[in-house]
Parts: structure tokens; sequence; C-alpha cells
């Protein structure tokens, strides 16, 4: 038997899956040719998912309950009647904003949603903010009056492609798939990135810049643009507000001062002008660019790069940052927040909340403590609750604060509907073989758990509350909920090639170009390096469940490392205000001198996690995680 489903896991792609299914069991799983986006691609990390995970023997197939420092296996009665007396308890004694709902993004599906409208019908504290972008949206609401990305497939019919501050070969294959595409058609592929990852190490130019800089390469840009008169004066004139103030902001810099910030050398700085200029040419903003506390200003003066320069409202051309995986479904559901905790400040929030204070903590399909920052002050914020439960397949780093552990399926055994934040299409997720074990639904164990607290908040069945949440797709395409779980429909209201008639979404329908600019610039100072930390090729968010001890690895430009006295392959220590973990230091050459780079996701207790010395903080503008403005020392180990 064939079963078709979706990649729910936490990657643009949301690809379309074909599922071979012998006599009960996963045999294989493949690339759904029929997917509008995927066609037929997979990546070899969901290639193996039914060995890796799905039948991983460490996973947990039955609801734990800490006894000391050991688990428990008990019945989904005794788990859930003990959540539910430790929560309504919660809610007479101290209100339900004691109890706290952190949901990670490890799956994002339609039925999630009904995750908010439990805690939210409860009065519970819920997230606000976010660990990936979230700062080039609002630079996009402030420039453009919201965000809308090109069709993928649209970087085609552009003549460049300029992938800023992004890795799509490792974090969002399919889209790079089309890139490489239009690279072989003849097209210019330009990076800029501190780092050469393997998508600058395939590009026809690599700028490697300064962290931190791009909104200096971006004003630099448009400055040689407008200074050589080949910008959109029309444009301009016509469709853009503030162009006076923004070109003094142009006039402020001079290019050798421009590229003394960015490290870029003038000769390239002009190349990558003309290169973008001789459009039409299309950027892809990445996660690495929003990872600083004002990128939402980079990103406005990259929006403006585009619009000076004739670039928006153009086939191949725009500012493109990925979709809202949920801007197809009724979000109504969730029901009205009640009091937010921060998801960039999760454990200084959790220790801090007062009036009432934090009692209570209910993780699903995140773990806090591996993936956001500053991991010991979420761990220890969460050991003062007096319960935590989390919702996840393996016990992981967030578990040593778990007092309830309950096992959830994944969605090769799962019914449900997935949006994407790499294309426009809502695909269906169809189970293809039944729970494991005792594992059931992030849906059923709420369900379950309203029932156990005397509560009415999710009455309905699976398919009525899909066809709820999805009522604007079916309405739409006048569809029938079975049939959005055949195949994969484009969510309404996206074009393939955003402002096409230059009417933006902004309060005078102009594009507004950016007028103010921060006053902090510099990478390190002598005695620290910026630490970038970055997603790996080999797993998406924390690893699995791994027994090999590996010391933590932290890379850094070989020049630096001699300037350091240190020597490639040594134990040192790396400290920053969060705190202190070991690593092994490593020389590399892809690394800009004067930083350290590192990879998320390792495990605390397999030799350490990188996020213990990421010091906590948000952006200024949409509530980001600014990961990359952590300074650490290196240290020798004696
Ligand atoms: S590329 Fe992403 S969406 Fe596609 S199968 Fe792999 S993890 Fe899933």
């Amino acid at each position: 038997m064939r079963v078709f489903t979706t990649c729910t896991r936490d990657c643009p792609g949301a690809c379309g899956l074909t599922v071979r299914v012998e006599g009960g069991v996963v045999r294989s799983i493949g690339g759904n040719r029929g997917h509008p986006h995927s066609r037929g691609f997979l990546c070899r990390k969901t290639a193996s998912y039914h060995r890796t995970r799905l039948y991983s023997d460490k996973r947990i197939l039955k609801p734990l309950m800490r006894d000391g420092n050991q688990w428990r296996t008990v019945s989904w009665d005794e788990a859930l009647q003990t959540v539910a007396d430790v929560m309504n308890r919660c809610v007479d004694e101290y209100g339900a904003e004691s109890i706290i709902y952190y949901q990670g993004f490890g799956a994002r599906t339609a039925l999630r949603l009904l995750n908010r409208r439990f805690f939210n019908s409860l009065g519970a504290t819920t997230l606000e903010g976010t660990l990936c972008g979230g700062t080039a949206i609002e630079a996009h609401k402030m420039d453009f009056g919201k965000r809308v990305s090109h069709e993928p497939r649209d970087h085609l019919n552009s003549r460049n492609i300029f992938i800023w501050g992004r890795n799509p070969a490792v974090t969002d294959l399919n889209l790079w798939r089309i890139i490489r595409r239009a690279q072989r058609n003849g097209k210019t592929i330009v990076t800029v990135d501190p780092l050469r990852t393997e998508t600058a190490a395939r590009a026809d130019i690599h700028c490697q810049i300064k962290p931190g800089t791009d909104m200096y390469l971006a004003i630099a840009l448009s400055k040689i643009i407008v200074e050589e008169g080949i910008h959109d004066q029309k444009f301009m004139d016509n469709h853009s507000e503030n162009s006076d103030v923004y070109l003094n902001v142009l006039d402020a810099f001079s290019l050798s001062e421009l590229s003394g910030i960015t490290g870029i050398p003038e000769k390239m700085v002009y190349e990558l002008a003309f290169t973008y200029s001789d459009g039409p040419s299309s950027i892809i903003i990445g996660w690495g660019l929003q990872r600083y506390f004002n990128s939402h200003i980079t990103c406005r003066f990259i929006d403006a790069l585009a619009a000076i320069s004739g670039n928006i409202g153009i086939r191949g051309g725009g500012v493109s940052s990925g979709f809202d995986e949920y801007g197809g479904f009724d979000e109504s559901v969730c029901l009205e927040d009640r009091r937010k905790i921060s998801m960039p400040l999760f454990g200084r929030d959790l220790e801090n909340l007062d009036s009432p204070e934090a009692k209570c903590v209910f993780i699903t399909a995140g773990n806090p403590v591996n993936l956001g920052p500053n991991s010991m002050k979420t761990l220890s914020a969460l050991r003062k609750m007096d319960l935590v439960v989390m919702v996840d397949h393996f016990l992981n780093d967030t578990s040593y604060a778990a007092d309830i552990f309950l096992p959830a399926t994944t969605f090769l055994e799962e019914t449900d509907l997935v949006g994407s934040y790499g294309h426009p299409y809502i695909s269906p997720v169809n189970a293809a073989v039944k729970p494991s074990g005792e594992c059931r639904s992030e849906f059923w164990i709420l369900k379950r758990l309203s029932e156990f607290m005397g509560l009415d908040n999710l009455e309905g069945s699976l398919m009525e509350w899909l066809e709820i949440i999805a009522a604007p797709l079916l309405d739409y395409h006048g569809i029938e909920i079975q049939d959005l779980l055949k195949r994969p429909y484009r969510v309404p209201g996206i074009p393939e090639v955003p402002f096409e008639d230059f009417k933006f979404y902004t309060e005078s329908r102009r594009f507004i170009l950016p007028s103010e600019i921060p006053s902090e610039v510099g990478i390190s100072d002598e005695k620290s390096l910026r630490l970038l930390t970055v997603m790996n090729s080999e797993w998406i968010g924390s690893r699995e469940p791994y027994d090999e001890e590996k010391l933590l690895e932290v890379f850094i430009h070989p020049e630096t490392l001699l300037k350091t006295g240190l020597e490639d392959g040594e134990t040192v220590t790396l400290e920053s205000g969060a705190g202190r973990t070991c690593a092994t230091v490593r020389s590399s050459d892809k690394v800009y001198p004067g930083c350290a780079l590192s990879f998320r996701g390792t495990w605390l207790s397999r030799g350490g996690c990188i996020n213990t010395v990421i010091e906590d903080g948000k952006t200024e503008r949409g509530h980001g995680t600014p990961y990359h403005e952590t300074r650490i020392k290196i240290k020798k180990r004696h």
C-alpha cells in the first residue's frame, strides 16, 4: 500500500511524500511527484525517518512519570489525571495564568492550532516571539505593509539571485534545487554570508561580510545605484515615501567608510551593485541575517535596495523571506491569547513572572533547554516549577526538568493538514500506520486532558475541527475536506509576483523607505569573538538521541587561532555572560576572522550544547532571538 502524505518537520520544504506500507509497517519513504513544490524530492533525513525516529529503539512508547532520578511507566489515565489535578489546583490557588504553554516549532500543523485554543480557553499564559525569523516579517510590514514573498519558482525568471544570510543547500533543499537550476541556465548566484557555507561554496560570487554589518552593504549598493543614475526614479517619485530622508542616509556614508565597516573591498561592492542592478534580480533573506538586535533595519535597507533599483513588482525580482505556514487557516479557533511570555527570553521570564508566578509548564514539539538561548537558565527555571509536562518522541535535554513525559505520535501516524513557510501550499497529512505502542497525537492528548479537567473546549471530532480550521481554503476552492486530504491546494491571496500594480498594504499604499540607522557597528572587541551558531546538515532542530559522547566543536579562522595562541584540536573553555562550556577548537578558513562558529542541536549530556553560552535577549523589533549577538572568550583548558 502507498500512502500520500506530507513532511511536517521544522523545515520550509513541507515535501509531499509517498510512504510504502506492508503489513502495517512503513518499509520506505519516497518523494511524491504530484506535489507542486517538492515534485518528488525528499531529503535523506526524512527518507530514513522510519528507521531513525518512527521505529527507533530510543522512542518512548508509554507515558512516563518522574520518580526521583528515575522514570516509571504509567497508564495514560494516571498521567493525565495527575496533570489535570495539578493544573486544576494551579487555577484554583494561583489563577490559570500560572500555567504556561510552550509550543515549539517541531510540528506546526493545522490541528496544533487547537493546542492554543485549549490553553487560551483555560486562561493560561502562552508564548510570543520566535527563535527563527520575525525581524524580516517586521521589516516587510513596515515597508510593504505586509510580508508577501515571490513564488519560489519565480527565481527561475531572475537574472541574478542574491542569497543573503541563508544556506539553502542545507536549510531549504527544494529552494536550493530551484537556485541550482537557475544557475545551470546561466543565472548568477551571489551569497552574502560571513561563513563559506555549502551554498556559498557553490555560488558564483561569495561576498564574505563581517557579521552584523549587512545593512551597510545594502546602503553601499543603493548608494552606487543612485550615484550611477541607474535607480528607478519613477518608482521613488510615484510609489514610495521618505525618499529625501533615505537619500540623506545614503549620503551620510562614503563608499570607503562602508567598505571598511563591511570588510568588502570597494571593487567588489561595485561589482555587486552592477550585478544586482542588471536585473531582474531577486533577494532571498535568510534566518542568519535575522539573528542580530537590529536586523529589522538591515532587512528594511535590503527592501529599499530592491525598491529603488526597480526590482519590486516584476517577475524574477522582489525580496522574499518565506510564507506564513498558518496563512491559509482560520486562526480564530485559537481564541484570544491572555498573558504572554517571551520565547527568546523564556527562562528569564519564567523565573520573573509575577501575579501569578509560573507554577506549571506544558511543552509540545519543543526542546527549549537545547534550542533556546541560555540553556542553563531555562533548565533552572523549569526545575523550579511544580510540574513540567512534555509531549515528545524522545527524552532529551528538556526532560531533565520534566515530571511527566507524554509520548506523541509522529506525522506518519497522524491525520492532519500542514502549511509551509517555504511555499504557498496547504498539503495533506495522512496516517500511514497506526500509532506505535501507546503513543497518541497532541489532539488526542489535549482532548482527553480537557475531559479529565472537566472542560468542553475541544468538543468535536478531528475531521470536524479540520473542516473548521481549513474553511477559508475549502470555501475558496469549492472543495470538501476529503479533497484537501488527497492533494495540496494553493493558499488564496498569494500572487506569484507580488505588487505588480505597485499598490502596497501600507496606510498610504506606497512603499516606505527607511530613514533610521542603528548606532552600534562592529564585530568583536580584541578579547572576545562573536559567536555564530548554525544548523547542521545531519539533523533538524536538536539531534535525535545518540550514544556517542563527543565534545562540542567550535571553529575559528586560522589567523584568529594564531592570535589566541591556541592549536587546532585543543580542548578549550568557552565563556560568555550566559555561562561556560568545554569545546574542541578547530581551525577553519570558512569562518570570518574574529568570529567563532558552532552547530546547534548537540546535547548537554553528550558533550555539550552551544546554547549554554548563548545569551538570552530579544531583537529590537519583530520579537526574534539575537543569537548572533553573543561574544565569547576562548581559554585553554588546563
Ligand atoms: S527537505 Fe524538509 S520538508 Fe522535505 S523531507 Fe526533508 S525535512 Fe521534510
